[in-house]
């Protein structure tokens, strides 16, 4: 129905990019200098969850911040009945089609990546296209010694996708996650207004911007915090068996002030060769110790910590280190230490992403779980989930790591759980065969439903839901804002419509 009420609007929009002429239905020019396709639309129905695929109507390809505000302008105008949806698709690494518009427009973020400037002052910052990848904004600013402060795991993600739901990592503990790294944005709302804003500056959008799941704009420039950049890390990991000495020194080191510069930690259950495979990047403080070392069959909780360092420091580093090291109670034999550049370090799993790609294992499905646990419960969660409904890890890494939330901004659209200290724990699989993918799925629905019934507090990160009702659980009293601010900046429910939270208004 929609198509058939709409083809002739969808088809001036064509024209319009196609003779790059300002034409239109209803007498609104729309000058575009980029281009729309219609055909050959199939990578902006995928994503690396690789689950949920849905096509578009049609894929703007926007060359200027001109062409998403004319285009959404005019969609915004189209009326209630009429409007598409439209979602801004950054790199498409949502889970389950986040980044997707069935039947819409999807705006191509990454075809508007453009000139960065970084302005190296007392309080340094990047002005970065919301399109363009973390590593291109990490080149980028080495140029001038500078680095963002905070990062997510994979640098492969656009800025926008990330500042979009919250970009955690080792280094959120100190800084936050990278909302809260952000001096400012440039967003176009679900009207088309251009607007840029900032904490000072239309604070309201600024805030429901960030960790907004795109329902309330685009994100066309962020304006990102910098600091010096260090050349080194010295990248150390440590095994313990026991759950509560790992979480009790994962906690003390997020709150001491003298500390490592990034601290994340690893489940392990029934791996075989672990600490082996360790030694093609790692080297074992005790080779002979370490030899004897066997993970088969057993939990396992990894302490991955990093610390930076310039050249000429590396003695100094290595002394604090061994101070640091020194009040954790992990089993000594399996401390294994490695040195890498900075960016290597920042760029870990792309090295991952080439060995998968390498034997077929990248562009698989991903049923990923993501869980933001209360401290308080963690210990309940820890023995529910780890060596129970998790007999083991041989798909893909189990990352858990806690970090502080007084580094968060409580006027983002992103909600926490309501404790001090709450950890991050992601489940992040990859399913072979479809009879695994099944299994994983169950594994993840098991785990949710244990958090549920022992009523954990747990938040989902990256959440996924199928109804409002859900959506306004995840939210609680954070809910209404949430709406209030929808019908604000995106009073017809145009965009992000594959976070399925709100209806287009019809
Ligand atoms: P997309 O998937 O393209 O978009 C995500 C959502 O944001 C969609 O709803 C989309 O419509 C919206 N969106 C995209 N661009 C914009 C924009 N410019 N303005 C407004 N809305 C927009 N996350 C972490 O926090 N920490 C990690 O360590 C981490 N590691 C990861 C590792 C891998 C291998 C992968 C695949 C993901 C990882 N993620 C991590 C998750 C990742 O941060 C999110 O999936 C992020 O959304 C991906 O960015 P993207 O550019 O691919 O966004």
């Amino acid at each position: 129905m929609f198509l058939k009420q709409n083809t002739s609007n969808i088809v001036l929009l064509l024209c319009c990019c196609m003779l790059s002429l300002p034409l239109s239905l209803s007498a609104i020019p729309i000058p575009v200098h980029g281009h729309f396709t219609f055909d050959g639309n199939e990578f902006a129905a995928r994503d690396f969850g690789n689950q949920l695929h849905s096509l578009p109507w049609a894929v703007l390809h926007p060359k200027k911040v001109s062409d998403v505000a004319a285009t959404i302008k005019h969609v915004w105008q189209m009326g209630p009945a009429a409007a598409p949806t439209v979602a801004a698709r950054g790199h498409g690494h949502s889970l389950l089609g986040q980044a997707q518009a069935p039947q819409g427009i999807v705006i191509n973020m990454e075809s508007l990546r453009g000139e960065m400037q970084v302005i190296n002052g007392k309080s340094p910052y990047v002005d970065a296209s919301a399109g363009e990848l973390w590593i291109n904004v990490l080149q980028h600013c080495l140029k001038h010694g500078l680095a963002p402060k905070s990062w997510t795991d994979y640098l492969h993600l656009t800025v926008g996708g990330t500042l979009s739901n919250a970009g955690i990592s080792g280094q959120a503990f100190r800084h936050g996650p990278q909302i809260s790294n952000v001096h400012q944005l440039e967003v176009i709302t679900g009207k088309g207004e251009v607007v840029v804003c900032s904490q000072d500056k239309n604070a309201d959008l600024f805030h429901s911007v960030l960790g907004g799941l795109g329902q309330f704009g685009i994100i066309t420039r962020a304006r990102i915090s910098l600091e010096p950049a260090p050349k080194m890390v010295k990248w150390i990991r440590v095994l313990y068996s026991d759950f509560s000495t790992f979480a009790r020194d994962q906690e003390r080191l997020i709150s001491a002030e003298k500390t490592f510069d990034y601290i994340e930690g690893l489940v392990i259950v029934n791996r075989t060769g672990l600490v082996n495979n360790w030694r093609s990047s790692f080297n074992p403080e005790d080779p002979d110790q370490a030899n004897q070392f066997v993970s088969d069959g057993r939990t396992l909780f990894c302490l991955e910590l990093t610390k930076n360092f310039n050249p000429g420091e590396e003695a100094d580093i290595d002394k604090e280190i061994k101070s640091l090291l020194s009040e954790l109670s992990y089993i000594p034999s399996t401390m294994f230490v490695t040195e890498t550049s900075y960016v290597e370090f920042l760029d870990r799993v792309h090295t991952a992403e080439l060995m998968l790609r390498s034997k077929g294992l990248w562009d698989l499905p991903h049923p990923w779980l993501n869980l933001l646990v209360p401290r308080s419960k963690i210990h309940t969660f820890a023995d529910g989930v780890f060596g129970n409904i998790l007999t083991d890890t041989n798909n893909g890494p189990v990352l858990i790591y806690p970090v502080n939330k007084s580094k968060w901004d409580n006027r983002t659209s992103f909600v926490t759980p309501d404790e001090d200290v709450f950890y991050l724990v992601a489940f992040l699989p990859h399913a072979a065969e479809s009879d695994e993918l099944q299994h994983l799925v169950n594994q993840n629905r098991r785990i949710l439903n244990f958090c549920d019934s022992a009523q954990l507090g747990v938040k989902q990160y990256l959440p996924h839901y199928k109804t409002q009702e859900e959506w306004r659980a995840h939210f609680g009293p954070r809910w209404e804002i949430f709406a209030q601010r929808k019908s604000a900046y995106d009073p017809l429910a145009i965009l992000a419509p594959g976070q399925r939270i709100f209806q287009k208004s019809i």
